[in-house]
């Protein structure tokens, strides 16, 4: 058993890889907030971490730990933390790791929640430098004195820049800063963060590791590469025990039992079922987005297609050679004197929604919603084009999509 080495395959059985047990498959959910121990000291030995056990479900509960698990395994990770939220994570992960002071770069291509996240942070005393990490000599110029971490997207949303991961990689080891990177919109399933030397790993679950649109969570991986001898900010009290664990005790500690951003057990099983099928899904929702990509480039009423499967992409050399597909997000420019929304109008098989990762697709346009707060100069200097739409693509089948788009462009 322990020589499977599939995805899929070691997803599925990631419980009984460690442990076989007879009885149910499927573990129960957990939804006991407090957990009783016989003796009192088998209490304090939880409160002391002599013991691995539950002491209060804020903290965690059996069922989170399976999910923790299961994500570690897919992450190739030395430990994971879940939260409620993808956000929730990387709020808890700041706030335990960073202290006023302190400098952090991060990519000008990010979600942008975590942007206005870090733009909050200096409001705490940390300043926060954000550059075009597609070159990764521009993160060497940002560099100070005070730098602790870098943070950036494997693939960003809506231009689909892939930053030079392998570079950043290096230099962060080199440099003994932090790297994050966050994994949301590869998912373990097309790309391992760890792979180019990332310290830590976020993936939002809310996305393709869930998978159906019916649930939020988060998670953190150490990656175990990153020596937290060395990082001046861990607090005395947790260094304690494999140094590789130091940093996630200290954000379960000072972020999520603090903080409280906890993910409820009900959230982490039904996680845990979606994401069984990553790699069906992605599979299938990546090869759409290809198909579309390609279609979409040759319509004479879209000037620009945004994909890293299309040979012409800025970064199609990396998305190839560290990625197993090109992901199932793509942004287009639709040609000029056309609207966006008489187009989306058309497309009776696309839903209006943000998110993604939902497995039917979802479109919107850009400047009038996610950037419609930043304005026109900002935009263009985010690369937002003013009639850019983006789509998630879902797993339809790829014929009734690619007609679906084909007529509602030739309608326009
Ligand atoms: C959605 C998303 C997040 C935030 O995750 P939530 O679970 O919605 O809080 C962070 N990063 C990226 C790239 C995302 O797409």
């Amino acid at each position: 058993m322990t020589k499977v080495k599939g995805f899929t395959s070691r997803i599925v059985h990631h419980d009984r890889l460690q442990r076989f047990s007879d009885g149910p498959i499927h573990a129960p959910i957990y939804n006991s907030v407090p957990y009783g121990y016989e003796t009192t000291e088998g209490l304090e030995a939880v409160f002391q971490g002599k013991n691995t056990g539950h002491s209060y479900a804020r903290q965690s509960t059996p069922t989170t730990d399976a999910l923790q698990s299961m994500i570690n395994q897919a992450e190739g990770g030395v430990g994971t933390l879940v939260f409620a939220t993808g956000m929730a994570a990387l709020n808890a992960t700041f706030f335990a790791l960073l202290k006023q002071g302190d400098h952090v770069i991060a990519s000008q291509y990010l979600f942008g929640n975590t942007f206005s996240l870090l733009t909050t942070l200096e409001n705490f005393g940390v300043s926060v430098t954000f550059a075009d990490l597609t070159d990764a000599r521009n993160a060497k110029a940002a560099m100070q004195p005070n730098t602790r971490l870098v943070f950036a997207e494997t693939i960003a949303n809506p231009g689909t820049q892939i930053p030079d991961l392998e570079a950043l990689g290096q230099w962060c080891r080199e440099e003994q800063l932090v790297f994050i990177v966050d994994n949301t919109l590869t998912s373990p399933y097309l790309f391992n963060p760890s792979k180019v030397g990332a310290s830590l790993v976020m993936n939002s679950l809310s996305k393709y590791f869930s998978g159906h649109g019916t649930v939020l969570g988060g998670a953190i991986t150490d990656t175990g590469h990153f020596d937290w001898q060395g990082y001046p900010h861990i607090f005395e009290g947790y260094r304690t025990g494999d140094p590789k664990k130091w940093a996630l005790t200290q954000i379960k500690k000072k972020a999520l039992r603090d903080m409280g951003g906890t993910l409820s057990s009900d959230a982490a099983y039904q996680i845990s079922v979606g994401a069984e099928t990553i790699a069906l899904r992605m599979d299938r929702a990546c090869h759409n987005a290809l198909s579309l990509a390609q279609m979409l480039e040759n319509h004479p009423k879209i000037s620009r297609v945004h994909y890293p499967g299309l040979e012409n992409h800025p970064q199609h050399h990396r998305a190839r050679d560290w990625f197993r597909h090109n992901g199932a997000i793509l942004s287009f420019d639709l040609a000029e004197g056309y609207d966006c929304a008489d187009l989306l109008n058309r497309i009776d098989l696309v839903i209006n929604a943000t998110h993604l990762g939902d497995n039917r697709t979802l479109a919107l346009p850009m400047a009038s919603t996610i950037f419609f707060e930043m304005g026109a100069q900002r935009r263009a200097e985010f690369g937002i084009g003013e009639r850019m739409i983006r789509c998630s693509v879902g797993i339809e089948e790829t014929d009734d999509l690619l007609e679906a788009f084909q007529s509602a462009l030739d309608s326009l």
